[in-house]
């Protein structure tokens, strides 16, 4: 597979053994080059549960982490490394999560909502059984609209996870991607294409391409990402990705560098 390249294609979301990703930082390093991505981004997810979770980089690595993407930097040309990290939202642990971010270099922290409350909603469709997918989706986006008000964030996470199962719910749901849309203007935070969902039973991006559109007529800034959690799985299905942000009308989309974010161009030329 090898992109079309006149676009300046980055890949921000991205997973290394540090959390539950198959590959060091440098096996994907290689296979970003060779694709044409003019920047990648490691963002290893940060959980702060009590228990602690085992698809999330333990605390005390943080640093190693860090220094480790750091050195990848200084050594590697050719491409542009960024150090990220996806950060779980868990109302009430704002201090706690901004205490862990601002200790550490990063370029971006990607906003992640996968609990509400005590439960995952990625991990199984036993979260679905026997609720209101209407009041799923509804409490979902609340909590992505959340997230990003509290300004820890610079990007938020595939925003509709929830269809990771090919729930819907009933009625239109535009409404609801026009509040989440507003929510995130007003919070001044970028959202993503996330093209992991085609390897989910949803087998389609996050969020909905339906509900693009409205994401650029509320203003909201983008960028398109793989969260590859192996390297071969880096810059998946991005001319796709990127050929339905020029048809939703968007003309440019975000990079980010030791936490500004800057725009470029999103044509051929
Ligand atoms: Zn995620
Ligand atoms: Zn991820």
């Amino acid at each position: 597979m090898f992109l079309n390249n006149t676009i300046y294609k980055t890949d921000y979301h991205t997973h290394t053994y540090y959390s539950d990703g198959r590959g060091w930082p440098e096996d994907y390093i290689g296979r970003a080059k060779e694709i044409g991505l003019k920047e990648i981004g490691f963002s290893d997810h940060l959980t702060l549960t009590e228990e602690q979770q085992d698809w999330s980089i333990k605390p005390s690595k943080l640093n190693e982490y860090s220094e480790r993407i750091l050195r990848i930097k200084e050594r590697v040309s050719g491409i542009k490394v960024r150090l990220g990290l996806e950060v779980d939202y868990f109302p009430g642990r704002e201090d706690e999560i901004s205490r862990a971010i601002s200790a550490l270099p990063l370029d971006y922290v990607i906003g992640s909502v996968h609990y509400l409350g005590e439960e995952s909603v990625d991990l199984g469709r036993e979260y679905y059984k026997d609720k209101n997918i209407n009041e799923i989706f509804e409490l979902y986006f609340r909590m992505v609209s959340r997230a990003a008000a509290t300004g820890l964030f610079d990007f938020m996470a595939h925003p509709d996870l929830v269809r990771i199962y090919n729930y819907n719910p009933s009625g239109n749901p535009e409404p609801m991607y026009r509040e989440l849309a507003a929510a995130l203007k007003k919070s001044d935070i970028a959202f993503e294409i996330n093209t992991n969902g085609m390897n989910k039973p949803l087998q389609d991006f996050y969020p909905d391409r339906n509900y693009l559109r409205v994401f650029r007529e509320e203003g909201v800034p983008v960028c398109v990402n793989s969260d590859a959690h192996a390297p071969i799985k880096l810059g998946q299905h991005f001319d796709e990705a990127y050929d339905l942000l020029k048809d939703a009308g968007f003309t440019e989309t975000v990079v980010f560098s030791k936490r500004q974010r800057s725009m470029k161009p999103l044509n051929d030329r």
